[in-house]
């Protein structure tokens, strides 16, 4: 199997850039986020001190059920067989994502899922640790970056369009803490894999940046 790393921070455009580079390449396209969304949801709904990592390690019960469905070629995620993938994207999604992913029995819990999927799919996995945890031995592997201005005003549309209130100071910062807390953390924090390709993109366009993308795969695979 084929599998592409792309790793980089908050807001880069990793999603909506890999989803088009999959389509491209017939590849599938899988979104690790929102794994540790759906995780973060569940200990927010459960109400548990989200500064405790065993509180948070307890939510990792063995009724608790994540899975990853694809409907319609779209990855939709399910926490106890309700589809969250909406509710998955609001700010206080975000924080808690960044919270309990520092957690090592949460990445623990969520490291198989991840592995099988490449196993079994020619793929592109979009995260933070991907080229350096998860699929170590991937083919090609991309850290994707920009200006943290440039991400947050990426953000803050994205949110706006969607119909989420937020100003864009509260992204901003919000996006500075997250990118500092996901890249010291202690485990499996966000750098860039030793043998990845860097992709800075604060000056191209979406189109820019997939081609990019693309033609970093390509020249790696000759496909
Ligand atoms: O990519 P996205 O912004 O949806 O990820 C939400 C949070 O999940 C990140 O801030 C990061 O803390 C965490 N994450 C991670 N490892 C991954 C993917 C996401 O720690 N592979």
């Amino acid at each position: 199997m084929i599998n592409v790393a792309i790793d980089g921070p908050a807001g880069a455009g990793k999603s909506t850039i890999a989803k088009a580079a999959a389509k491209k390449l017939g590849f599938i396209y899988i979104d690790t986020g929102a794994l540790y969304r759906t995780v973060g949801v569940n200990a927010l709904r459960r109400g548990v001190n989200m500064e405790s990592n065993e509180e948070i390690a307890a939510t990792l019960t063995d009724t608790l059920n994540v899975e990853l469905k694809f409907i319609d070629s779209q990855q939709r995620m399910f926490l106890n067989g309700e589809d969250v993938s909406e509710e998955i994207r609001t700010p206080e999604a975000s924080m808690a994502a960044s919270r309990v992913s520092a957690v090592p029995a949460v990445r623990a819990y969520l490291f198989d899922l991840q592995r099988n999927i490449a196993k079994e799919n020619n793929c592109l996995m979009d995260g933070r640790d991907i080229g350096t945890v998860v699929l170590p031995d991937a083919q090609v592997k991309i850290f994707l970056t920009a200006s943290a201005e440039v991400r947050a005003k990426r953000r803050y549309n994205e949110l706006t369009q969607k119909g989420i209130q937020c100003g864009y100071d509260d992204v901003l910062s919000d996006m500075i803490k997250r990118d500092y807390d996901d890249s010291h953390r202690a485990i499996a924090p966000l750098k860039p894999a030793e043998d990845s390709v860097t992709v800075d993109t604060s000056n191209f366009t979406l189109e820019q940046s997939v081609e990019a993308v693309i033609k970093t795969i390509e020249d790696k695979i000759n496909v």
